[in-house]
C-alpha cells in the first residue's frame, strides 16, 4: 500500500484530499497542527470506510518539526509515495503596512515548509524510483491579490519550486505539480466581506465558488499512475477565473 502524506489534513481542502486519496487506496499520513479533534474525526471516517490513516502533529513553520514530520511518517508508514503540501495561512494587509514578522510567518508556513518537506522526501522517492509531489498554490500566486502580498509571493514561490524539483527529480520518475485553486468554500474564505464576495463571483465564468472535493479530484488524478507523464505543470481549479487573463 502506498503512503500519502497530506499536510493540513484536518479540515478544508486538506481533509477532502486525504479522503480522496484514502478512497484511491493510499494509506494516508494525516498531518495537523492545532485541529486535533478534526484530525481524529477525519482518521475515524477513513477507518470506517475500510481505509488506513495515521495522525501526525507538527507546526510546519518550525523547520525542525517539518523535517521531523517526514522521519516519523517513514518510521510508522514506510516510504512516502505522495507528498501533498496543502497547509497554509493567509494574512491580509496592504504591503505598506505588512510587518516583516507577518511576511516571515506566511513564508515559513506556505513556502519554507514545502521546500523542507520536499527535501526530506526526495531521497526516499529517488531510492524508490517513484513518487508524486503536489503543492497547493493559489490563483493569488498567479495573478497577485490586493492586501495579499506575502500570501501571493509565497504561493508564486511554489511554482518555481515545483518546476525545479520536477526537472531535478524526473530522472527518478518522480513528478512534481502544482494545483492552483480559485475561491473554495472553507474556513479560510468564510469571513469574506459581502462586497468582495459579490465582486469575486462576478469574475468567475462558472459563477460559483468551488468545493474542497473539486480541488481534491485534481490532486487525486495527479497522484495516480494515469498522471505519470505530467510534471512541472499547474492545474487551475477555479471555475474559469484564470481563463480571463
Ligand atoms: P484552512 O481550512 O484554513 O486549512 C489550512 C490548514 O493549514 C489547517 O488545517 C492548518 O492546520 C494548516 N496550517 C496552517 N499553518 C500551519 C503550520 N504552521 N503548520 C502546520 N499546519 C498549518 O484552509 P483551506 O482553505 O483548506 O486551505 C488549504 C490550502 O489551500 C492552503 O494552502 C490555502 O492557501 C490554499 N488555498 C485555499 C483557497 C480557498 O479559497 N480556500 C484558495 C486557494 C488556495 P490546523 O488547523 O491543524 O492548525
Amino acid at each position: 500500500m502506498k503512503t500519502a502524506l497530506v499536510t493540513g489534513a484536518a479540515k478544508g481542502i486538506g481533509r477532502a484530499i486525504a479522503m480522496a486519496l484514502a478512497r484511491e487506496g493510499f494509506r494516508v499520513a494525516l498531518h495537523y497542527r492545532s485541529s486535533g479533534n478534526e484530525a481524529e474525526s477525519a482518521a475515524a471516517e477513513i477507518h470506517a470506510a475500510g481505509g488506513e490513516a495515521e495522525l501526525f502533529a507538527a507546526d510546519l513553520a518550525d523547520a525542525a518539526q517539518a523535517e521531523a514530520l517526514v522521519k516519523s511518517v517513514e518510521q510508522r508508514c514506510g516510504p512516502v509515495h505522495t507528498l501533498v503540501c496543502n497547509a497554509g495561512i493567509i494574512k491580509s494587509q496592504l504591503l505598506a503596512f505588512t510587518s516583516y514578522a507577518d511576511w516571515r510567518a506566511v513564508m515559513a508556513a506556505n513556502l519554507d515548509a514545502a521546500f523542507l518537506l520536499t527535501k526530506a522526501v526526495s531521497r526516499g522517492m529517488a531510492r524508490q524510483r517513484a513518487g508524486r509531489i503536489i503543492y497547493i498554490s493559489s490563483d493569488a500566486g498567479l495573478m497577485g491579490d490586493l492586501m495579499r502580498g506575502a500570501y501571493s509571493a509565497s504561493k508564486s514561490g511554489l511554482f518555481g519550486l515545483a518546476k525545479t524539483a520536477a526537472r531535478e527529480m524526473a530522472a527518478s520518475r518522480v513528478t512534481v505539480n502544482t494545483v492552483a485553486p480559485g475561491i473554495i468554500e472553507t474556513d479560510m474564505t468564510a469571513e469574506m466581506p459581502e462586497t468582495r464576495r459579490v465582486k469575486q463571483l462576478a469574475a468567475i465564468p462558472l459563477n460559483r465558488f468551488g468545493r474542497p472535493e473539486e480541488v481534491a479530484a485534481a490532486v487525486r488524478f495527479l497522484a495516480s499512475d494515469a498522471a505519470a507523464w505530467i510534471t512541472g505543470q499547474t492545474v487551475c481549479v477555479d471555475g474559469g477565473l484564470r481563463m480571463r487573463d
